[in-house]
């Protein structure tokens, strides 16, 4: 049975997401796009938290929405159609509680997921990427110790969105590079814990309202209790966890597609050049016609993946699919964008340059649309 009626729960989840990017995001996106320094903004951060939103698929019993994955990624078109960069602080809180959620204990989640719920809710994190440690992560070198009831940490993590802000990280480490994959482990680290410390912050070309650096962790001292999942089972967790989180990349990508559309076709039908609208001409109504069929397309592949993920079927390929696709389709639609609006889309009066600026980044984080293609490869 394939239908695509979205529930009476879904509709309300969707009009809610919407009144919110509309209302408590899209206002602040320019100006925080535009100041010198990254611009993150706490006040934001409230925002998401008093309408719960950082704890969208937390589970009710702990206090968040515990929406299904299709309305998670309804929820992330509505927030990636008025701001990438904004969303970053809450889509890093969503990859951290997809982990525990998923791997967890019930003490963590009690601990730990209900930081991320209501009003007075905390930004959580992912920490996965080092210097040497990109697209490979077995390469990891973030040494973890044991260490009677504790382990050690020791190691720098990079590009981390959330780096200095999160109340707790999700931390991968090594028991051994030596090992590789099967030397891996998740913690959760607190970010009050000493001996860890926020290094440089980036400074982005794009997602400029989103805060990414570096973590520094020199002799962290860690709970073993704080260990997710088996032992030596990190590779795994962190493959689990980016299957989960993909789809809302997806709908991301949706998302500033469709802010971008939206705006070229408004423009397209006011702007007169010899005489006449220039959606008139073929070449520009072809290409709007593109962009629609495109958005539509990175719609439903999304919506597949979260199906998938819905019904407990394996969404690996799916999800994949949905990431590059949804984030290549948003880079293509926000160029043509910028194209339609002629000099005025090349200029930052008008946001589609930034919408262009922003979609690049998903090509590269959470996992590379590179690595994508080998993961679906190896599924062909
Ligand atoms: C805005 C932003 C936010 C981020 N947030 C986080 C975060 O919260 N947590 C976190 O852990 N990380 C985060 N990252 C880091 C991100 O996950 C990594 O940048 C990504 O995994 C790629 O690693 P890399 O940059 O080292 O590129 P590399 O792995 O060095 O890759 C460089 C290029 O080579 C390609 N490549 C590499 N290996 C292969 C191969 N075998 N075959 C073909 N091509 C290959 C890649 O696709 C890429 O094009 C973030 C990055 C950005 C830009």
């Amino acid at each position: 049975m394939i239908g695509f009626d979205l529930t009476k729960e879904q509709l309300e989840c969707q009009k809610m997401a919407r009144e919110f990017a509309e209302k408590e995001i899209k206002p602040y996106a320019a100006e925080l796009d535009k100041r010198p320094e990254t611009a993150f903004d706490w006040n934001i951060v409230r925002r998401f938290a008093k309408a719960n939103l950082l704890g969208l698929n937390v589970p009710k019993e702990y206090g968040g929405l515990g929406v299904d994955m299709m309305t998670a990624v309804i929820v992330a078109e509505e927030i990636g159609a008025a701001c990438l960069g904004i969303m970053s602080a809450a889509a890093g809180n969503w990859l951290a509680t997809t982990c525990l959620k998923h791997v967890g204990t019930e003490n963590q989640k009690r601990r730990y997921l209900t930081r991320c719920c209501g009003g007075n809710a905390l930004l959580a994190a992912l920490a996965v990427t080092e210097a040497e440690a990109g697209s490979d992560m077995a390469g990891i070198k973030t040494l973890a110790v044991r260490n009677g009831d504790h382990y050690i940490l020791n190691g720098t993590k990079i590009f981390i969105t959330n780096a200095g802000l999160a109340n707790f990280y999700i931390v991968f480490a090594t028991s051994d590079p030596k090992k590789r994959h099967s030397g891996l482990n998740a913690f959760i680290v607190d970010g009050d814990s000493p001996g860890l410390t926020l290094g440089a912050v980036e400074d982005k070309i794009g997602l400029r309202a989103s805060q990414v650096g570096t973590l520094i962790f020199k002799d962290v001292k860690v709970p073993v209790e704080n260990l997710l999942g088996a032992e030596n089972t990190g590779f795994l967790i962190a493959m689990q966890t980016l299957d989960m989180s993909r789809p809302c990349l997806g709908g991301a990508g949706v998302g500033v597609s469709r802010a971008a559309y939206e705006i070229a076709l408004s423009y397209a039908r006011e702007r007169k050049q010899y005489g006449r609208p220039i959606i008139e001409n073929q070449a520009i109504s072809f290409m709007l016609a593109d962009m629609a069929i495109e958005i539509e397309a990175a719609r439903l592949l999304t919506w597949k993946a979260a199906w998938l993920i819905d019904q407990g079927m394996d969404s690996t390929k799916a999800s994949s699919m949905c990431k590059v696709f949804s984030t290549e389709m948003a880079e293509r639609v926000c160029s043509r964008a910028i194209q339609i609006l002629g000099a005025h889309g090349y200029t930052r009066d008008w946001p589609v340059e930034k919408y262009y600026r922003d979609a690049k980044a998903m090509a590269i984080y959470e996992g590379t649309n590179q690595i994508q293609r080998m993961i679906i490869a190896s599924m062909l």
